[in-house]
């Protein structure tokens, strides 16, 4: 049988390798880009989510925390590097303190090992630069160079058996056949792991008509002048599925502050500039209009607006968490990664990790942050699932 993958980001590499691992089936993976983590997979903060914040019963939660777990496990025996720093979230009021004592009984309720709540004076020792009035401590969070997880699954993967065809853009597919903007390639089966485009595969095969992606750009500073150790975050709005401006300590040990989640006007818009055709194409469905006549979200997309257009704004979200001031001079922009959030026809963001399948072939269609940290176990279940269908 001959598997082809249509993108090689955290997902289609992990995918790739776990099929491999199984011998199942011959696999392809054909990327558009000359290299593996040109998107989502190498512009993320490269955290590994201890699952704090995920929603009981929700598939995110399973995998956040199995494959936290297992991707732990995956870089100490690769030697990714990869460290094992702790998160902090904080509150700074009753209101967020009631969203930490939330989160603390949706973290123990799915099984994140080892949280405790805990006071200033704890903190202090912890984060001296940290302003709160309380906060939790989650000792399994962790951060790893998140290219050098790509290019070693896929690595892996190849080694057992599995080709890369880079430069391959897929244009379009008619039943078992796949066109590329140079080659024509057939296949048994087909998964659609293409990130930011995976709703324009899935509609190219009938498939997730319902769905479509509009972005969010993550823009980060980072910040000098600043001792932070462990990754610490503000008590975040659960109603959406961005946790707001945060700092993480990259493995390269540079101090990020981000991401934002600006509405993006292109897929690929990294550096704020529109992408005319993209931006008519997002404006042209009801899921972008249903979504921002929203009040709530109409609030989140005004905010995240300022941050991405005034320096001063990031900056007071980010001396939000702190007891000194960082200045002006402190932050300079850091490279932005863009979040392909899937919105339905009703308007509604969905939260969790979305999967379709449609005769032979299957569709990841919302592999939202902390795609990265679920990947290895999400691989797994994404296989199991095609066991199923195909036996
Ligand atoms: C700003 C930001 C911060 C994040 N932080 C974290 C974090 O700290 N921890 C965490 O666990 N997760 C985080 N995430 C989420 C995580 O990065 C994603 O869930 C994950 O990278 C998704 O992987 P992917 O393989 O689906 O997508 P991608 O990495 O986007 O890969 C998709 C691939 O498909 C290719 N492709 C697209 N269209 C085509 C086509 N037509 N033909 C061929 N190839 C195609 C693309 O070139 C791309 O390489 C973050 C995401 C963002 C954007």
């Amino acid at each position: 049988m001959q598997t082809y993958i249509i993108g090689g980001g955290v997902i289609g590499s992990a995918v790739a390798r776990e099929i491999r691992l199984r011998d199942l089936s011959e696999i392809v993976v054909l990327e558009k880009e000359e290299s593996t983590a040109m998107h989502a997979s190498g512009r993320n903060s490269g955290v590994i989510h201890s699952g704090i914040n995920q929603f009981p019963g929700s598939l995110k939660a399973d995998f956040c925390l199995k494959g936290s777990r297992e991707l732990r496990k995956y870089c100490k025996e690769k030697n990714i590097p990869f460290k094992e720093c702790g998160t902090i979230v904080t509150a700074r009021n009753k209101q967020e303190e009631f969203v930490l004592y939330t989160l603390l009984g949706m973290g123990r309720q799915i099984g994140v090992p080892n949280l405790e709540i805990i006071n200033k004076s704890k903190l202090a020792e912890k984060e001296p630069a940290v302003k709160a009035s309380l906060a939790i401590f989650s000792p399994t969070g962790a951060v790893v160079d998140s290219q050098k997880l790509v290019e070693t699954l896929a690595d892996e993967a190849k080694s057992l058996g599995a080709k890369y065809k880079l430069g391959e853009k897929v244009i379009a597919i008619e039943k078992n056949e796949i066109i590329t903007q140079n080659n024509k390639f057939y296949a048994d089966y087909i998964i659609n792991c293409a990130g930011l485009y995976a709703d324009k595969i899935a509609h190219m095969m009938n498939t997730g008509e319902r769905y479509s992606i509009i972005p969010f750009r993550g823009e980060y500073q980072e910040v000098n002048n600043l001792s932070i150790r462990t990754m610490v975050y503000a008590a975040p709005d659960l109603n959406f599925p961005f946790l707001g401006i945060h700092f993480t300590r990259s493995i390269g040990g540079k101090l990020l502050a981000g991401p934002s989640a600006s509405l993006a006007f292109g897929r690929e818009a990294y550096n704020k500039q529109v992408v005319v055709r993209e931006t008519i194409d997002m404006l042209s469905t009801q899921n972008f209009w249903r979504l921002i006549l929203s009040k709530k979200f109409m609030k989140l997309a005004a905010h995240n607006a300022k941050l991405s257009i005034s320096k001063k704004a990031f900056m007071r979200e980010i001396n939000y968490l702190l007891k000194s001031p960082i200045l002006d001079k402190d932050i300079v922009p850091h490279k932005a990664g863009i979040r392909a959030q899937v919105v339905s026809t009703d308007g509604k963001m969905l939260d969790d990790i979305l999967v379709e399948h449609k005769d032979n072939s299957t569709h990841v269609l919302n592999a939202v942050s902390p795609g990265m940290t679920c990947s290895l176990a999400f691989a797994e279940y994404i296989v199991d699932e095609i066991t199923k269908r195909i036996k």
